[in-house]
């Protein structure tokens, strides 16, 4: 289903715990999440995403440093609609729920994005 290119872009740190894991683990050593149905993990400024084969989650960030909120949010793939990829800023748009969502992240990992939505979506 998913090509050799996304799949070596998942580096084996858990989206959930920020752990890193051995190549080809099943589950993280530390929190048990369910590594195998991570498809693409992403490191940007303000959130981490992670992209898994049931949703979007955007894991935000402090304003400096690495250290996360403990805010989540979670966007179920099926409900996505409208999706668009900014120029020239880059960034992430789709509407949810009746509400128009931007997510603004850096080049190289929006384009890791789209490889992997075009490949979702277009299945
Ligand atoms: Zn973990």
């Amino acid at each position: 289903m998913f090509d050799e290119e996304s799949v070596i872009s998942f580096n084996q740190i858990c989206p959930e715990c920020g752990v890193g894991n051995p190549e080809n683990s099943k589950n993280c050593l530390f929190c048990e999440k369910d590594l195998e149905a991570v498809i693409l993990f992403l490191e940007d400024d303000s959130f981490d995403l992670e992209i898994n084969h049931e949703a979007l989650l955007e894991y935000r960030k402090k304003f400096w440093g690495d250290e996360r909120t403990g805010k989540v949010n979670k966007y179920f793939l099926e409900q996505m609609e409208n999706i668009e990829y900014g120029e020239p800023v880059s960034r992430l748009i789709f509407t949810y729920d009746q509400d128009r969502i931007v997510i603004p992240l850096k080049r190289e990992n929006l384009e890791k994005l789209k490889r992997v939505l075009n490949q979702i979506f277009n299945k």
